[in-house]
């Protein structure tokens, strides 16, 4: 481009301003003088030719001076069409005389009139024939003596769009607002309802209309909404996102009152606040009665024990909370803990069938409430185990009191229908233990062990009777709690470990490994298992710990096989009270296939004396066992210390019989050598295996070489190690075999 041809573009910009400022003073309503004067004005010229926007320059009759660019390309007409004729022509007729109007005005009151304040709004014509809509302001303007109008014109149909596009956006919302049922407010910092749709009538009952310009406050329990009110305030200033981290909640439950004065609960949800005329805040309010009753029914369930109705452990957890979080506990307040435990029931469940069982405890859930004031509460922790928490008590006679009262009305026989139809009178009894808040517990951890141990004592104590902790304190009983708890604990934290220790043949091969528990804190030894086994028998600890034992050593086997020795069995011991279990076999079932050992490689140790407490049971499971692996192992531990009558040899599938090590260490004796040639013969003629337990010399092992005995155990070949160290051992002994002569 030639550059003297156009404007250079910082004069340009200078002209720009300086057009900007002129049209500022005309749209302001100062008449304007143009010129290219000695003070170099602008002339109507280069106004007209520079400036962005339309404008014409009329004479005061209306006639069309000039026309300027930009006034050209938005109509469509050419400038030799518009000069010289009536500026009306572009006007439709209805909003002529209007404009005709203003001109006289302009006129009439000669060059040094104002611009008219208002500015002309009117549709005028493009030169296609649309029409468009405009607003325009004109403004005297005087250049070198002239007088003339300058219509300085705005196209709002851009405008015009974008109102449409905003009603259009209104009606959206209102056409969504009012296809959704829950009811959705605008309100004012008054909590003035400036917005309802229809959805209100369907949660307050009320037609919109007759909410709309009142205060949202009639829609709640006065004192409800007050309680509420600062927290609904804040939601005003707290946009959504900032809302949780200010410790505000997403929404707020509270209870509604409907037209027709009913009360139903709501829950309202806030949208972010708008600043337009006024801060006002979105709401939307649902009425939700149906999810409370569902809430509470899935509370309920969650909370109460499904058989007697009575709640459950949670729920106890969930009280002793509240109870312990009121006053008073400082002025004198008690409470009482009653734990709870049949006796005998188990027998009933067993003989009888669950299903009387289950009837004995919805009868005993019956009597403990019967026994109970509406302020205390009863638990059922699982099993026959109840919980009663009474919540005031001024004193431990109170408690004893209740207690009296629930072992008398136990100890009633109860009336239940065994599983073949027939009614029985039966009887339980319950053994006690009652623990004093704050006296023996300030926290529901430590009432709840203090009512435990108590109630240990009760077993412990002969059963069917009562015992307040105070009484308990410093007992043998009380010890054995803690020893159970230890235990439990123990379990948890992996402080049981294995050792084993091998069983060789007459040449000292390794046949097989014995599994034997440790219990270990930090390497050092807690209790030897002649003191925890029996413990563990009493309270049941055994029966997890058995199962972990089990699990454990054919894993163990597993990572001997991997490395190598894969010739051995295990062996396993196995408490009466695993075996009394009713899902002993699947338990053992697990065990071996989430193993893959194979099943000929477990040998499970049973004592002389599990066998005999229930033989019956015992000798079902056993032939289970069997059946499921028919190669399996069974063998006879500490045989010889039961006083048995030995006929279960020639009923039950016994592989071998572990001669208990009191005969081992008494060999000197000539009685004792007769009894353990009577055992190797008889095992012999049985054609049973016999193992040697606790062989600790040479003469030991000689006597038993020479009586053909199959199997050793004992310290003088090893004695139990930790899978690692025997790990190492085994491979030393193999080394040392296949090395060099
Ligand atoms: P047990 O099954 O008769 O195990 C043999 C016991 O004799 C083991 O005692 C073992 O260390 C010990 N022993 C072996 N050779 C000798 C020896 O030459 N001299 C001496 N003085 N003792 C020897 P431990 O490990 O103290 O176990 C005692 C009992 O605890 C076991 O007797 C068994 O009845 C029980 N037990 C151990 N582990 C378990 C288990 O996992 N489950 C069950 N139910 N009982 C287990
Ligand atoms: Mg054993
Ligand atoms: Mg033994």
């Amino acid at each position: 481009m030639d550059k003297g041809a156009g404007v250079p573009v910082a004069e340009a910009k200078t002209s720009k301003s300086i057009f900007s400022q002129l049209l500022e003073r005309i749209v302001q309503g100062r008449g304007v003088k143009l010129g290219s004067g000695p003070e170099g004005e602008v002339s109507l010229e280069i106004l007209l030719e520079n400036c962005p926007d339309s404008l014409l320059s009329l004479s005061t009759a209306g006639v069309i001076c000039d026309a300027n660019p930009a006034f050209l390309s938005s109509f469509g007409y050419s400038r030799g069409e518009l000069v010289g004729s009536s500026v009306l022509a572009l006007i439709p007729e209805g909003y002529r005389p209007g404009f005709a109007e203003a001109l006289a005005r302009l006129d009439a009151e000669g060059p040094e009139s104002r611009a008219p304040d208002d500015v002309l709004a009117f549709r005028g014509a493009k030169r296609d024939g649309t029409s468009v809509t405009m607003d325009c302001l004109l403004a005297p303007v005087e250049e070198n003596g002239n007088r003339r109008v300058l219509a300085v014109i705005r196209d709002l149909s851009l405008d015009q769009e974008l109102l449409d596009q905003l009603k259009e956006s209104k009606d959206h919302y209102v056409a969504l607002s009012e296809t959704i049922t829950e009811a959705i407010f605008r309100i004012d910092e008054d909590f003035r309802i400036l917005f309802a749709n229809s959805g209100v009538k369907n949660t307050f009952g009320y037609d919109k209309e007759e909410l709309v310009g009142r205060n949202m406050i009639r829609l709640f329990p006065e004192e409800v909404f007050r309680k509420h009110e600062p927290e609904f305030r804040k939601y005003f200033y707290i946009d959504d996102q900032d809302r949780v981290g200010m410790g505000l909640k997403r929404t707020i439950e509270l209870l509604g009152v409907t037209k027709f004065r009913g009360v139903a609960p709501m829950e309202i949800s806030f949208g972010n606040s708008k600043e337009f005329r006024g801060r006002t805040l979105t709401c939307i309010v649902r009425e939700i009665s149906q999810r409370k009753t569902m809430e509470r029914r899935l509370r309920h369930l969650a909370y109460h024990d499904k058989l007697t109705g009575l709640g459950n452990r949670d729920l106890f957890n969930e009280d002793m909370k509240a109870i312990l979080a009121e006053p008073g506990w400082g002025a004198g307040r008690k409470a009482a803990l009653l734990f709870m435990d049949l006796d005998g029931f188990k027998h009933i469940n067993d003989t009888l069938g669950h299903a009387a069982g289950d009837e004995l405890l919805v009868e005993t859930a019956r009597r403990i409430r019967f026994c109970l004031r509406d302020c205390d509460f009863a638990y059922r922790f699982g099993g026959d185990e109840f919980v009663t928490l009474l919540s005031l008590v001024s004193e431990a006679k109170d408690a004893a009191l209740v207690a009296d009262r629930i072992l008398r009305s136990i100890r009633e026989p109860y009336e239940i229908q065994s599983s073949s139809g027939e009614k029985l009178r039966v009887e339980v009894g319950v053994s006690i233990g009652a623990a004093v808040l704050p006296d023996h517990g300030k926290t529901a951890e430590a009432a709840t062990k203090s009512a435990d141990i108590a109630m240990y004592c009760s077993k412990e104590g002969g059963k069917n009777r009562y015992t307040l902790y105070d009484e308990a304190i410093n007992t043998k009983s009380t010890r054995d709690w803690r020893l159970q708890q230890e235990m439990r604990q123990a379990l948890v934290n992996g402080e049981f470990v294995l050792h084993y220790q091998p069983i060789v043949n007459r040449d000292g091969l390794i046949l097989g490994l014995e599994a034997l528990v440790r219990w270990q804190r930090d390497g050092v030894t807690v209790l030897p298992p002649s003191e925890f086994i029996p413990r563990a028998e009493e309270n049941g600890i055994i029966v997890p710990l058995g199962a972990w034992a089990l699990r454990r050593s054919l894993m163990d086997l597993r990572r001997l096989d991997a490395a190598g020795f894969h010739r051995m069995y295990i062996s396993v011991n196995v408490s009466s009270r695993q075996l009394e279990l009713p899902d002993f076999v699947d338990t053992l079932s697990d065990a071996v296939e989430g193993s893959g050992v194979d099943s000929s490689r477990v040998n499970l140790e049973l004592t002389e004396t599990t066998l005999l407490r229930n033989p019956d049971d015992a000798g079902a499971k056993i032939l289970e066992v069997k059946r499921r692996y028919p190669s399996m192992m069974l063998a006879i531990d500490d045989f010889g210390t039961g006083y048995s009558s030995l006929s279960y040899l020639s009923r039950l599938p016994v592989d071998s019989l572990k001669i208990d090590i009191s005969f081992v260490r008494a060999l000197h004796r000539e009685q004792n050598r007769k009894v353990v040639n009577a055992i190797l013969n008889l095992a012999e003629s049985l054609d049973i295996n016999v193992v040697a337990e606790g062989i600790e010399t040479a003469e030991q092992r000689a006597y038993f070489r020479d009586k053909r005995c199959k199997g050793m155990q004992g310290f003088l070949f090893m004695k139990g190690q930790p899978i690692d160290e025997l790990e190492k051992r085994l491979r030393a002994m193999r080394d040392a075999a296949s090395g060099p002569a």
